[in-house]
């Protein structure tokens, strides 16, 4: 009977294969684009991904285009083994097959710590927070990454400090090479003409359609890769929590969504980095910045998504209650007059991509302080973004940007006022509002925000040690109530 090893469309790289011979099974379902209204570059990247890494296998593939999975999967004769997939749901549609039919599953791939190693890391804390500074340290010292026997390479194992500088002055832009874009080939075309067809028969997406940007290859994934290593990654931690409005990209590596396709595994990207700084291409504090990024926070992120249960993405204790006004949801800048909402809002409209300052505290800020709920903030950056999966997003929004689980993941919230904005970027010059008013027609709506969110909240931040400071400011506003009358 013939096994076939099932990918899913996030499993595409050839760590996810073992035999060279072994037939491969993918499935392209389009009920996914039926449920929720995708970016356009977003749906185009997946099914090009697909199609090409089908493509590569040839014969061994078979590559079934259906409803549903489990409509496609009813045809499918002889025995499975898949990876773990990336999603509770996806996890619990494999457990469903399995009552039935053969199903071997494997441990997930792609990541650089697997579930029992993060699980005794976790397990052995106690009662300790299950910070991402000490499990960072524990992966590193694991994995030998930057290290120096049991000491980390230069005595230190972080480089913060240095790697949060505000947007050089008087520049518009980093002055990097322009990122190098993959070209589009005749499966993209084809993606292209069959979005075109799903569009008008009624799936609804969002964003705007354009070339693709990001790797649906391999081989383009090591491109990116190499390209990043060699124009980008020098510059990389200094101007990290940097926002220009002329430099979307910055010294960001772009390797998200390859490496949440599968194309790429983190350890490689982290040797590539680790290998730069050895050969005086880059500094450890550039070096660093980034691979605390890779297996630092995305493997944290990945693990709690599992650890904390599948409840965990229902959390709202904030009881936030608000909806996504229309506009926000159809991705229009023209929604707003604040510079630096419309600008992320572009970027993301155009590109389905906006790098991790913009998403936390533009985007996710400005949601956090209007009040919206967590779940309809989650679905819309999965659904609006070109990386966005459910094991990403649900910890990445819920937990980092909404603090709707009352702190699990970051002690307190990432919300602040327009100062912090006018501070790490160079947008308030140009905007209509000031960002240092908080009330009246040039009031900043994000200082303005920020007090309205606090006063809302004041009773679950008084108690918080890292919070009673600004809840207490509270009372120093003269104008707290013009502040509370201001429409949020
Ligand atoms: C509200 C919010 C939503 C986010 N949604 C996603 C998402 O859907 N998919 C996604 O991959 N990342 C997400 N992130 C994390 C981060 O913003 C993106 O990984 C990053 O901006 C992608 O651009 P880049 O590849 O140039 O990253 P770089 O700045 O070059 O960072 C290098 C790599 O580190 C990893 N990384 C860094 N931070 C995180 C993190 N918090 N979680 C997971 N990986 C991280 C990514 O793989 C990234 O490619 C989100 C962050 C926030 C605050
Ligand atoms: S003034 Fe306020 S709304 Fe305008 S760009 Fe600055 S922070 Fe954003």
């Amino acid at each position: 009977m013939t096994t076939y090893r099932w990918l899913f469309g996030d499993q595409l790289g050839p760590h996810f294969v073992d035999d060279t011979e072994a037939r491969v099974l993918m499935v392209e379902s389009r009920a996914v684009f039926r449920r929720r209204a995708f970016h356009r570059q977003k749906a185009h990247l997946v099914l090009s991904a697909m199609r090409h890494r089908a493509a590569e296998l040839g014969r061994r593939c078979r590559y079934l285009t259906s409803g549903t999975y489990g409509q496609a999967l009813a045809d499918v004769r002889g025995e499975l083994e898949v990876c773990q997939p990336t999603s509770w749901a996806a996890v619990h549609l494999v457990e469903r097959l399995g009552e039935d039919r053969s199903v071997r599953r494997l441990p997930a791939r792609g990541f650089s710590a697997s579930r029992a190693e993060f699980a005794a890391w976790a397990d052995g804390r106690g009662r300790r927070r299950l910070l991402m500074e000490d499990f960072y340290r524990n992966n590193r010292a694991r994995l030998g990454v930057l290290m120096d026997g049991d000491q980390p390479v230069g005595g230190r194992w972080n480089f913060d400090a240095e790697n949060r500088e505000p947007p050089p002055k008087g520049a518009d832009n980093l002055g990097l090479p322009e990122p190098g874009w993959p070209v589009e080939d005749d499966i993209d075309a084809e993606v292209r003409h069959d979005l075109d067809a799903m569009a008008a028969d009624g799936v609804e997406f969002v964003g705007e359609d354009g070339p693709r940007l990001f790797a649906a290859t391999r081989e383009e994934a090591l491109a990116a890769l190499a390209d990043f290593v060699e124009n980008r990654l020098a510059s990389f931690g200094r101007y990290e929590d940097a926002i220009m409005r002329g430099d979307r990209w910055m010294a960001h590596s772009l390797l998200s969504a390859p490496l949440n396709l599968g194309l790429l595994d983190p350890m490689e990207v982290v040797r590539a980095a680790e290998a730069a700084h050895h050969d005086g291409r880059a500094s450890l504090a550039a070096v660093e910045g980034f691979v605390r990024q890779v297996i630092g926070w995305r493997d944290y992120i990945w693990h709690l998504y599992w650890y904390l249960g599948e409840d965990y993405r229902t959390n709202n204790e904030l009881n936030q209650r608000g909806s996504i006004p229309d506009w926000f949801a159809a991705l229009d800048p023209d929604g707003t007059d604040a510079a630096c909402v419309r600008s992320a809002l572009a970027s993301v409209r155009d590109s389905g991509w906006a790098h991790h300052i913009p998403r936390l505290m533009v985007l996710g800020n400005y949601a956090l302080q209007q009040g919206w709920r967590p779940q309809q903030v989650t679905d819309w950056f999965h659904r609006s973004f070109v990386d966005g999966y459910d094991w990403v997003m649900v910890p990445n929004v819920v937990g980092m940007s909404q603090h709707a689980d009352a702190g699990v993941l970051a002690t307190k919230p990432y919300v602040s006022g327009g100062a912090y904005i006018d501070k790490m970027s160079d947008h308030c010059h140009d905007c209509r509002f000031d960002p240092k008013k908080r009330v009246g027609p040039d009031g900043c709506p994000f200082t303005g925000g920020y007090w309205r969110f606090l006063h809302r909240h004041r009773e679950e931040f008084a108690a918080n040690p890292r919070m009673g400071q600004m809840v207490r400011g509270l009372d120093r506003l003269k104008d707290l109530d013009q502040v509370l009358a201001e429409e949020p």
